[in-house]
């Protein structure tokens, strides 16, 4: 199996080039097809088996698609008054991934940065410790894909003029067995609750583990669909 037959878009599969992966893993060949039909998944792999290009490439490649329309437009930095503006403007991803630690969350950066490369979406990563204005600027800097650690995300929809999670399309828990075990489950029922006005119908949810216990079993029955995929 080559990337080139997987049906994505042209620019994501440069990036892929780019960043030398010759041909999907496993998990990749397994869980794109599932993503690009809009299903929603559990990826059941371990970290190194390229789990995180397995949902980012499908989830980039479609909203490639429909970037122009869809991005959040990008603000001319050079525009007199842009600082002051810049504060005021409210992050409205079209992507959630929610992760453990900030180290997973800076490595899951890394690789939409790469595959978003040339496009319109801009990846933005948020997580405990990262000093509030610097946050709060990225935010307001457009935000078309979030990568947070549960207890910042958390924070940040309970400031609706900060962050709106009403045009989010795509919903990721990576990683979910150390969610549980670090007891981010209150946080997940809010970030999977969304809170507003998504229409659940075309919101896709992937959920990936590095194993699969009761907990995760139960985890996957509440949040993703009925029909949910389980791919290892
Ligand atoms: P992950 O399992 O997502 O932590 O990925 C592990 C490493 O594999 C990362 O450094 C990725 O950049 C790399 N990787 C992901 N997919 C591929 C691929 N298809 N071919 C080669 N390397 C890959």
């Amino acid at each position: 199996k080559v990337f080139a037959e997987a049906g994505l878009h042209p620019i994501v599969l440069q990036n892929i080039a780019l960043a030398q992966y010759d041909q999907p893993t496993p998990i990749q060949q397994y869980t794109m097809p599932i993503i690009l039909e809009g299903h929603d998944v559990l990826a059941v792999a371990q970290t190194g088996s390229g789990k995180t290009a397995a949902y980012m490439v499908p989830i980039i490649s479609k909203l490639m698609g429909k970037a122009k329309k869809l991005a959040a437009p990008r603000p001319d930095t050079t525009a007199p008054g842009y600082n002051a503006m810049r504060h005021q403007v409210r992050a409205e991803p079209l992507v959630v991934i929610v992760v453990p630690t900030r180290e997973l969350a800076m490595q899951i950066f890394d690789e939409a940065r790469r595959m978003c490369y040339r496009s319109m979406l801009r990846p933005c990563v948020v997580y405990g410790g990262l000093p509030m204005p610097i946050t709060r600027d990225q935010l307001g800097a457009g935000c078309d894909i979030l990568i947070a650690t549960p207890g910042r995300l958390c924070d940040f929809m309970d400031k609706p003029h900060i962050l709106t999670m009403s045009r989010v399309k795509y919903t990721v828990i990576d990683e979910a067995d150390e969610m549980l075990d670090s007891d981010w489950s209150e946080e997940l029922e809010k970030i999977m609750g969304g809170g507003d006005t998504n229409d659940d119908a075309d919101h896709v949810y992937v959920m990936t583990s590095a194993t699969f216990p009761k907990g995760i079993r139960r985890l996957a029955d509440e949040y993703l669909a009925d029909d949910f995929y389980r791919v290892r």
